[in-house]
């Protein structure tokens, strides 16, 4: 609720005092600092096969560590990361824990992937490239262990650029899942050149897929994943009811507060007893 009032707050303010707020500036600074602080943490929510239940994969989620304001959501903060440069000092900041704390546990025995959320602006850039192969060298992660996340809107500033970034993330032998899927205006023609491994339906359609509309859609993009040889992901599963309409749907991988909220490395590799201590 906290969170909410804030955003709000914000929301409020903004069309005062213009499209750079002296509430956004103020932040923007903050988070700078922050993120060379080290106030920046990653929590990490499974993937779990829709079958057999186990955990197929994890998504790295970002969130700061405030130290007045406690822990703040990415909703707080990301999007006005995205609208400075700061974007790409997070994402670097993020990519950099999340392949580090990945090699952690695949050397100490759980050879799970982990996905990181890209945004438009840092998809945008070519220094993107170098940045995941050198981590990967450097790590010694196996690149198939790394998945990016990219947004349709982040496609479609500039789809042939962008198809061509993602073509050259890919070729390091990382993979690429396509997030939020429904929630944005991607063309079926650009869907089936953009070089993609997993296909993230949104929460929105799995969240009502008791409804026939939605049921419908949940469906046909299952089908249409599995037809383009993509592995489809359902996100915000918070029920078991949805969770088996979705294995009944041939939805791949499922994702969401009925399995696993989003838990700081440590704490999840407390569910894996052999692997105790090796977060460290
Ligand atoms: P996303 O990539 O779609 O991540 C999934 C969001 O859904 C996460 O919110 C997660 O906590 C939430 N979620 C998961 N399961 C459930 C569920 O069962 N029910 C509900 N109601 N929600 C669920 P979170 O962590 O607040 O992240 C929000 C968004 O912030 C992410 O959406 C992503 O777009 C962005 N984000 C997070 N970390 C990063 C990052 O490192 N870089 C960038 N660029 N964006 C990030
Ligand atoms: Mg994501
Ligand atoms: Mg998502
Ligand atoms: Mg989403």
């Amino acid at each position: 609720y906290a969170a909410k009032q804030d955003r709000t707050q914000v929301e409020v303010w903004t069309p005062v005092l213009g499209s750079a707020t002296a509430v956004d500036l103020g932040l923007q600074t903050q988070l700078r600092a922050a993120i060379g602080d080290g106030q920046l943490v990653l929590h990490y929510q499974p993937l779990v096969d829709a079958r057999t239940r186990r955990v197929a994969s994890l998504e790295a989620l970002v969130r700061w560590a405030h130290p007045q304001r406690g822990l703040l959501p990415p909703g707080a903060f990301v999007p006005q990361a995205e609208s400075s440069d700061i974007i790409h000092q997070l994402t670097e900041r993020v990519l950099a824990d999340a392949v580090t704390q990945a090699a952690r546990w695949h050397r100490g025995g759980w050879p799970v992937p982990v996905a990181v959320n890209l945004a438009a602006p840092v998809l945008a850039r070519d220094h993107i490239v170098t940045a995941i192969r050198d981590l990967l060298a450097e790590s010694g992660l196996p690149p198939s262990a790394l998945i990016v996340e990219i947004t349709e809107s982040a496609v479609m500033t500039r789809p042939e650029q962008s198809t061509d970034r993602l073509r050259a993330i890919r070729a390091l032998g990382v993979r690429i899942a396509m997030d939020d899927f429904g929630t944005g205006y991607t063309s079926l023609a650009l869907l089936s050149q953009l070089p993609l491994d997993e296909l993230k339906l949104d929460r929105a359609f799995v969240m009502r897929v008791h409804q026939r509309q939605e049921r419908a859609i949940v469906e046909a993009v299952a089908r249409m994943a599995g037809q383009l040889g993509l592995t489809s992901v359902a996100e915000g599963v918070e029920d078991e009811q949805t969770a088996q309409t979705l294995v009944e749907m041939g939805v791949d991988l499922l994702q969401g507060y009925h399995f696993s909220k989003p838990l700081p490395a440590d704490r999840l590799t407390a569910f894996i007893p052999a692997l105790a201590g090796a977060h460290r």
